[in-house]
């Protein structure tokens, strides 16, 4: 299989096309003839989202709207923007109360507690193990003493 290869940054063409090595895993694509250096769109959306994760990541709402919220029947944001299942009612705008969002901050709490549960459940077999250890020694002691 001869290819006719013309090197640059890892660049041949093949006909009238040209491709080009991916700079970051190599994979190559098709490129512009001014290309130099270039990155696949896998490799450009890897860099996107670790540039702006913000962005790209769906599950962050950086408008304080709750998960979810264009699927509420009615959602109230802090402005005063009212939705009705995600579509936006301008004539009613100011009109209702902002929808209540529940803080990030429950879930870091309900966390924390569920840590305090399984340290108190931890503590709890402690003690249990502990009162049947003595339980046990007080037996064996109470035996030799009757014995
Ligand atoms: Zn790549």
């Amino acid at each position: 299989m001869a290819r006719k290869k013309k090197i640059e940054y890892h660049s041949y063409y093949e006909g009238h096309l040209r491709y080009m090595a991916c700079k970051v895993c190599g994979r190559y694509q098709n490129v512009g003839e001014e290309a130099i250096g270039v990155k696949c769109s896998r490799c450009v959306n890897m860099m996107m989202m670790n540039n702006y994760p913000l962005e790209t990541k769906p599950s962050y709402i950086p408008t304080g709207r709750p998960p979810g919220w264009h699927f509420m029947k009615e959602f109230v944001d802090k402005d005063g923007n009212v939705f009705h299942r995600g579509k936006e009612v301008p004539k009613l705008k100011g009109t209702l109360k902002p929808t209540k969002v529940k803080s990030p901050k429950k879930r870091k709490t309900k966390r924390r507690t569920k840590e305090q549960m399984l340290v108190a459940r931890h503590k709890e077999k402690k003690a249990a193990l502990k009162k049947a250890v003595k339980k046990q020694k007080d037996f064996l002691n109470h035996n030799i003493d009757k014995g």
